[in-house]
């Protein structure tokens, strides 16, 4: 780590946890110029204004008052440069993409790991500090001169970002990272065996703009153009496992002619981003959606069903007698008893019928393309399924009770699930363990 290029910052940190703040700026103070410190977003954003010598910022995002990235951008309103490094994901996952919405130079995931937290301060503040010392290098990339070039190389060198100089077409010159990734000594090494970066860039259609790819020779004028969000691209390492990368595109003497790339790694705050919404999206002990997601999809495919008028059946089931299980071999075998019907049921779907579980012991499958004629067929052969179930995760015969709707002209979701809630109730009153249709 290259510390000494944060020996001239002055940082804006901003906590409101007084102990977390306190300890941190302490530590950080020994290693940069100066350390102002604000309690929330609001104070923040004040510090910022009054204090012109600000060139890092550092804040954590759940704030009272004003959040960390709503102070964020507020800052790039006037100031589009100023790297910003975040000290938490944060359980919203739209975070990555608001981050990214207000150009976020690096992450540091709470709790603070200071080694960390100096590490991406660096990669945070390494691109100014380039562009700086090119400026002062005053490298004209295309004539290069023997002392300009070993001077840059040992610049490049000392980022901690993978970082290429490139003109429009070819690749000029690599840092030690860059090198070290791709398990490369040189550039004409790595030309060998890549061609050109963009072959490095994986296509993934969630990640980048796919029509960079079709022009290998104006990717990066292209790329430069990309909003932030799409500017990320996955690259796989020597151990064969896929990174995610920001690309940062700098055309650091503004005539369009040879940028400064550099490669932000954001797998871990990706994947934890990933999860999040997965959280948000599925019930934690059957893995099936839940009702917060069924109800998206069901106005989604409700949207469908009007244009199209393709039927859509809805289907509610409810385990029989589920409070006796319980009682009788405890929460554990029931917690178990609804994962096994989970599985049961997801074996008894097409792969485009959506379930979930709408609440305790009751669950919901939603099927497109289906009348309430196929809708009793599918209820009835989850009943079966259920109903014939044998082995030893399940101390005896388990039941439910099934009630079938479909989606008629004048219905939305609302009378939809009530309409199969009161065949269910018709089942369960009839005996249990059958289907009914509304
Ligand atoms: P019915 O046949 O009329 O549906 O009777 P029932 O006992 O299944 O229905 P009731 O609504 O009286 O009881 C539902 C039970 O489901 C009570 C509750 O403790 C249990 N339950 C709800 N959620 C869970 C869960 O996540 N795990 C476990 N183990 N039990 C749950
Ligand atoms: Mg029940
Ligand atoms: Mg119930």
């Amino acid at each position: 780590m290259n510390k000494d290029i944060l020996k001239d910052i002055n940082v804006l940190y901003v906590e409101d946890e007084d102990d977390v703040r306190e300890f941190t700026s302490k530590t950080i103070s020994t290693i940069v110029n100066s350390v102002v410190t604000a309690k929330n977003g609001k104070e923040g954003l004040e510090k910022f204004q009054e204090n012109k010598e600000i060139n890092l910022i550092l804040t954590d995002i759940n704030m009272p008052k004003m959040g960390g990235l709503e102070m964020c951008s507020e800052i790039r309103k006037t100031d589009d440069e100023i790297p910003i490094v975040i000290t938490s994901a944060h359980s919203d996952p739209d975070f990555l993409k608001k981050a990214i919405d207000v150009k976020v130079s690096a992450y540091a995931m709470k709790p603070i790991d200071l080694y960390h937290l100096i590490e991406s301060m660096i990669k945070a503040v390494e691109p100014i500090f380039l562009r700086k010392k090119l400026e002062h290098v005053n490298l004209t990339l295309a004539n290069k001169v023997e002392e300009a070039v070993n001077q840059t190389k040992s610049i490049l060198d000392a980022q901690d970002n993978m970082v290429i100089l490139t003109d429009l077409e070819n690749p000029i010159d690599a840092n030690k990272r860059f090198f070290e990734y791709f398990e490369v000594k040189s550039l004409e090494e790595f030309l060998e065996k890549y061609n050109s970066i963009l072959d490095v860039l994986k296509q993934d259609s969630t990640l980048l703009n796919k029509n960079i790819f079709e022009d290998s020779k104006n990717w990066i004028s292209k790329l430069s153009k990309l909003s932030e969000i799409d500017r990320t691209v996955k690259i796989e390492n020597k151990n064969g496992e896929d990174r995610v990368f920001t690309i940062n595109i700098d055309d650091y003497e503004q005539k369009g002619e040879h940028y400064v790339i550099s490669f932000t790694d954001i797998t871990e705050l990706k994947e934890k981003s990933n999860l999040l919404e997965y959280q948000a999206n599925h019930d934690q002990l059957t893995g099936l959606f839940n009702r917060q997601k069924f109800n998206e999809i069901f106005k989604k495919e409700i949207k469908r069903e009007k244009r199209y008028k393709n039927n859509l059946s809805l289907i509610i089931f409810d385990i029989d007698d589920f409070k006796n299980i319980n009682d009788d071999f405890g929460h554990n075998v029931g917690d178990e008893i609804l994962r096994v019907i989970a599985k049961v049921l997801l074996e008894s779907i097409r792969e485009h019928d959506c379930v979930a579980r709408w609440g305790g012991e009751e669950f919901l499958v939603l099927l497109p393309q289906t009348d309430e004629n196929g809708a009793k067929k599918v209820a009835e052969k989850i009943r079966k399924a259920i109903e014939n179930y044998k082995k030893d995760d399940v101390p005896r015969q388990i039941t439910a009770s099934f009630g079938v709707t479909r989606f008629k002209e004048d219905d939305d979701e609302v009378s939809t699930l009530k309409k199969a809630d009161d065949a269910l109730y018709k089942a369960k009153k009839e005996g249990k363990n059958r289907v009914v249709v509304f």
